[in-house]
């Protein structure tokens, strides 16, 4: 009996019918899997795959292709940008820790593409520059907010300017290797699946999907909540300052341009839950709310973070999907907290959320070099540096050695055990406390500027990763404006 005669005799028959949409018959001894049928797929050819682009991908895709490569970057949301424009609060941090070591020189140690693309944004109103921190300067000395919009443009149109092939709301599906070498990527879309075939890639995921799927070593630690984070429209923030100040609770506050005018707040939160209601500091911990926040706009506040601790690691879709209801219902009852508790907010609203919930790290890949918490803290340099960095999450408490810097060697970037592959971002830096310096965007985006040189250069000569003369690429990162301090 043919497949339709069959299917046609099971549905008159009124029994359940063993076959899907797509017309495939249910496998009767592993009922459970699903054979997908081999098709052949559309193939377009690439120099330089970037996977992502967020924080990382964006820098990485434009600086491989300033170096000549044919880029393409693959982006499973509609817009660049990433977890900058969903999850934080500023930028951490264009410069060293100078203002908490007195005497030691102010020095912007990020500059490059990183550094191009805030001032563009700064240039067109969408982020406040490098302002200087008031209080709390002994945690970071500078702050950077951005306006997660303009940023989403700017990131756009620097990448079309840079002549990169920006292929958004597609999602990387898969990896073609032979050996230890990639050979391509498959992409998903409304369009279908299509291959690209490419000589480099650059994994910028933060999920690590493209290594992952690459069958590179690596490691689920699950040690962070979850998070979305809230922008809040119709709050006076003079009110909120006033309101904390008669508490004597101002901890993190920086001035710079809001809407257009220079010496507003940009940055406010008060030291530790001192500074709130009880109710609120209750509330807040009840739904994992942090209210330190930023704005390069009146009457807003920007990222105001509701957490969550999964059971499992965030690459689990179930407990993702259970979280996300949470989160939302979380955030209704965060404003309602903040409008009944806290002048300035009578009237709030949540005016933005992220699409979907932000991780901090998820899959961590097995590279050449594990960047170690000592090396952050004592300001270690490598042979090897593609940037240097100086910002840490846990200061004051844990700084970079005398507000220096430290090095972020290229094996850093290397996935161990394949010959053509880089990450850049979140996924990189196994311990807890150097991550907390590794991950933050800025440091992202400076080894984006880096994987994505890297890989152009071995692109254009056929080279794998471990076969890239350091002095060539040092060459080229300096071209790139990449500051270095040895
Ligand atoms: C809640 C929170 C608060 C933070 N606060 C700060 C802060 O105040 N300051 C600071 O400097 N840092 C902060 N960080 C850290 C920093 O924001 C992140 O570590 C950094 O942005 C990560 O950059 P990334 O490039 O690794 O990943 P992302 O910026 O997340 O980029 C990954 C991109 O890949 C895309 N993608 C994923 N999978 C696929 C796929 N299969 N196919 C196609 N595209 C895909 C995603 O859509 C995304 O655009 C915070 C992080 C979080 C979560």
């Amino acid at each position: 009996m043919d497949r339709r005669k069959f299917s046609k005799n099971i549905m008159l028959s009124g029994l359940a019918i063993p076959v899907l949409n797509t017309g495939f018959e249910i496998d009767s001894v592993e009922p459970e899997l699903f054979k997908e049928e081999a098709k052949k797929l559309p193939v377009r050819n690439f120099d330089v795959v970037i996977a992502g682009a967020g924080t990382a991908g964006v820098i990485a895709a434009i600086a491989s292709a300033r170096q000549g490569a044919k880029t393409i970057v693959i982006e499973s949301k509609g817009y660049p940008g990433g977890t900058v424009v969903e999850g934080g609060t500023a930028l951490h941090s264009f410069y060293n820790l100078w203002k908490a070591f007195p005497g030691v020189e102010k020095r912007q140690l990020v500059r490059g593409i990183p550094a191009e693309l805030v001032d563009r944004l700064t240039a067109r109103g969408g982020a406040t520059g490098y302002a200087e921190m008031q209080r709390a300067y002994d945690y970071d000395s500078v702050c950077t907010s951005i306006d997660t919009e303009i940023y989403k443009l700017n990131a756009f149109e620097m990448l079309a300017e840079a002549g990169v092939n920006v292929c958004v709301n597609t999602f990387l599906a898969g990896v073609i290797k032979t050996g230890k070498k990639i050979k391509g990527v498959i992409l998903e879309s409304h369009a279908g699946r299509e291959v690209i075939y490419a000589k480099s890639f650059v994994d910028c995921t933060g999920y690590a999907d493209l290594a992952g799927k690459a069958g590179a070593a690596y490691l689920e630690p699950n040690d962070y909540d979850v998070v979305n984070s809230m922008g809040l429209g119709n709050v006076d923030i003079e009110r909120y300052y006033e309101f904390l100040k008669s508490r004597n609770a101002i901890g993190q506050l920086a001035y710079g341009v809001r809407s257009g005018k220079p010496n507003q707040i940009i940055r406010i939160g008060a030291e530790g839950s001192n500074g709130y209601p009880e109710d609120f500091v209750s509330g807040a911990r009840k739904i994992g709310m942090s209210a330190i926040s930023t704005t390069v706009h009146d009457n807003y506040l920007m990222f105001i973070k509701i957490n969550l601790k999964l059971p499992v690691s965030p690459t689990n879709r179930d407990e993702v999907a259970k979280a996300e209801l949470e989160l939302r219902k979380r955030m209704q009852k965060g404003v309602e907290l903040f409008k009944e508790n806290i002048p300035g907010f009578e009237r709030a609203f949540i005016a933005r959320t992220s699409p979907s919930l932000c991780i901090r790290r998820g899959r961590l890949i097995t590279c050449d070099y594990d960047i170690t918490h000592e090396n952050v803290l004592n300001g270690d340099h490598f042979p090897d540096d593609v940037f240097v960095y100086g910002f840490h999450d846990m200061a004051p408490r844990l700084k970079v050695k005398n507000g220096g810097s430290y090095g972020i060697p290229y094996r850093a970037l290397c996935v161990k055990g394949i010959d053509n592959l880089y990450v850049s971002g979140m996924m990189i830096t196994s311990d807890h406390n150097a991550h907390m310096s590794t991950r933050n965007t800025v440091s992202c985006m400076g080894q984006g500027q880096a994987s994505g040189t890297a890989a152009a250069l071995c692109a254009s000569k056929n080279l794998g990763s471990r076969e890239l003369p350091y002095s060539e690429l040092r060459k080229a990162l300096e071209a790139g404006n990449v500051y270095f301090e040895s």
